[in-house]
């Protein structure tokens, strides 16, 4: 039972924390709007120019500060404000205010903020939306300076006891402040809560990278924590208590020993292959978006990597790029990997995953001389993933020699997405065949029997595997696309987010069947969407015959675990229960009821010893 004042967000990251609230100051911007004199336009223009110098250089010098072993978004993060900092809108068009209106600096500025910001509003995409809080956040540290302030607008933080940690509290937190706030603070920051922050906010991505708990979008988060109140952030369920009682600390005490001795306890898998109980071996890859992740599957133990999803290389950048610099990212991980398999997918561009609007226009002009792909009216169901690829050889060709020449480096594979046409694989097998010759008329080496797969995620491709048997090397099951497309859910679409149900009777038979006739005719057969590091759903699919899960590496060593749990022959028995059921609730019961029969023998077994003794 937990008892305080209970809070509700949206959790990024895992884990549990508690610590002392240090509250963002609510605004230390003065913003005052006044008119000027012709003759001291010039001065305003100087006091905007030494504004945007010091922010300049403070993002440079956290850029300097965090080089390292920082993980990348955080870089990109920095470089990201820099360039809003940078572009003419912010930078020019104050400037022209002034001069034109004769008002202040301030002033000036925040009419261009909200010009800028209404344009990025209107956009009909989530995440380009949610780039205007990174507008507002670069805006806010330029009016800080113009108003002599710090660079942070965090105070500094109160003495804490020994052993204390602090939870930072804000209505918006920029990553910049995020990071000025660990180095001001050293190891004391523990987690951070916000008002604002979606699914896409910048802040989020930037605490799961740096695996610091936080909660976000909880609404009047600032009204209901007072400076110094004693809080838990349980990033796990969403949820903030604030002046937790006794009862509640030792009960979140406890919470967090737990965690740590379980992650202790999954650290000592790493090294061990992962086999049933009856010593079924079953491979666990990993799922990553860029190269640096590949640290992340090593550290998990990770038998390869299951699905590199390459877009993220193509996104958040004007320019596409080239076959070299791709060639360097994907041979990064082919070596890393030291022979392990490295799946590289195929650019799986469009629907929520968009490329910038200048990198677009430059595909256009490059193929037909028009201003790149439209933004579609239903973009989930238009010119995606592989889709896209053909319709843009150059871009496909570049990608596909880039991957060809990284196959010379370790064992590397390719994976094409959102295939369901015959001839579209036909297509794709004639791009390799192409390519292969372009990169061979130029001497260099790669691997000619590369093996070619593809994904499962369009119901019409479950339900006529034929053509990928006869012509593919492998599958791999993308059970996000497959759901959504099967059960005609947008999964970025929060209103329906509630019919978003992987255990839908539909959807596990389109797995069952694709598992089951890829395996028959002798395919290797993966998992690579959510569902695979999913822990409920693993003895079932073991049942339904899988025997290869990609995942994200974080979810790797706890599937391990659970691998090691079950008996091939008991889950077979039921997934054929499953298949007999045809409410997701009562599914669902089946798989509680069988795990925690596990859970029990587990305990059993953990006791069994003490006992012994
Ligand atoms: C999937 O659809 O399950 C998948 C793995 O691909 P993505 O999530 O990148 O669309
Ligand atoms: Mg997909």
């Amino acid at each position: 039972m937990v008892t305080g004042t209970q809070l509700f967000g949206l959790g990024v990251a895992r884990g549990i924390v508690i610590g002392r609230a240090h509250l963002l100051a609510p605004s230390e911007l003065d913003i005052r709007q006044y008119h000027v004199q012709r003759g001291d336009v010039l001065h305003e223009v100087a006091r905007l120019n030494n504004a945007f110098s010091l922010v300049r250089a403070e993002l440079e010098q956290l850029r300097t500060n965090v080089a390292g072993d920082a993980p990348a978004e955080v870089k990109a993060f920095l470089d990201l404000h820099r360039m809003i900092l940078d572009d003419s809108l912010l930078c020019d068009a104050p400037r022209d205010l002034v001069r034109s209106r004769l008002i202040n600096a301030e002033w000036a500025l925040t009419i261009q903020l909200e010009e800028v910001c209404q344009q990025f509003e209107a956009i009909d995409d989530e995440y380009f939306r949610s780039r205007s809080q990174d507008v507002r956040q670069v805006v806010e540290r330029v009016l800080r300076r113009l108003a002599g302030g710090r660079p942070s607008p965090v105070a500094p933080a109160p003495k804490l006891a020994e052993g204390e940690r602090l939870v930072l509290v804000a209505h918006d937190l920029s990553p910049a402040d995020v990071l000025h706030f660990r180095e001001d603070e050293g190891g004391s920051l523990a987690g951070f809560i916000t008002e604002l922050g979606g699914p896409t906010s910048h802040t989020m991505i930037l605490a799961r990278s740096l695996g610091l708990p936080a909660v976000v979008g909880v609404a009047d988060a600032r009204d209901a924590i007072s400076e110094g109140d004693l809080l838990v952030v349980d990033s796990d369920a969403g949820r903030v208590v604030v002046l937790p009682d006794e009862a509640a600390l030792v009960d979140y005490r406890r919470r967090i020993l737990l965690q740590g001795q379980a992650r202790s306890e999954l650290r000592k898998l790493r090294g061990k292959l992962s086999r049933t109980k009856d010593g079924i071996p079953v491979e666990l890859l990993a799922n990553i978006e860029m190269p640096e992740d590949v640290r992340d599957a090593l550290d998990a133990g990770a038998d390869g990597v299951g699905l590199f999803r390459t877009e993220f290389l193509f996104m958040n950048r004007d320019t596409l790029p080239g076959e070299d610099e791709q060639f360097e990212s994907y041979a990064r991980v082919a070596r890393a990997m030291k022979g392990k398999p490295v799946v590289i997918r195929t650019l799986d561009i469009g629907a929520d995953k968009v490329l910038n609007a200048s990198a677009r226009h430059s595909l256009g002009l490059a193929v037909d001389g028009g201003e790149g792909p439209a933004v579609e009216p239903n973009p989930a169901l238009g010119l995606r993933a592989i889709r896209y690829c053909l319709a843009y050889p150059d871009l496909f060709l570049t990608q596909l020699r880039a991957i060809l020449r990284a196959s010379a480096t370790g064992t590397v594979r390719i994976l094409v997405p959102m295939l369901a046409h015959v001839q579209e694989i036909d297509q794709v097998l004639q791009f390799v065949a192409k390519a292969k010759e372009q990169v061979k008329d130029r001497k260099q080496k790669f691997d000619a029997r590369i093996p070619v797969g593809g994904m499962i995620e369009i119901p019409a491709a479950a339900l006529n595997l034929g053509p990928f048997i006869e012509r593919l090397k492998f599958l791999s099951l993308g059970t996000n696309d497959l759901i959504q497309y099967a059960l005609a859910i947008d999964r970025t679409d929060s209103t329906v987010a509630y019919l978003y149900e992987p255990l839908h009777p539909a959807v596990l038979q389109l797995i069952a069947h694709t598992i089951r006739t890829g395996t028959r005719a002798r395919l290797p057969v993966s998992v690579c969407g959510e569902m695979a590091g999913d822990l409920a759903s693993v003895e079932l699919l073991l049942g339904m015959g899988l025997r290869r899960y990609s995942m994200n590496p974080a979810q790797l060593l706890s599937v391990k675990q659970r691998i090691f749990e079950l008996d091939s022959k008991s889950a077979g028995r039921l997934a054929g229960r499953v298949a007999r059921l045809h409410d997701p609730a009562q599914i669902r019961a089946a798989l509680e009821r069988a795990a925690s029969g596990a859970a029990r023998k587990r305990a059993v077994a953990v006791r069994a010893p003490a006992r012994r003794a």
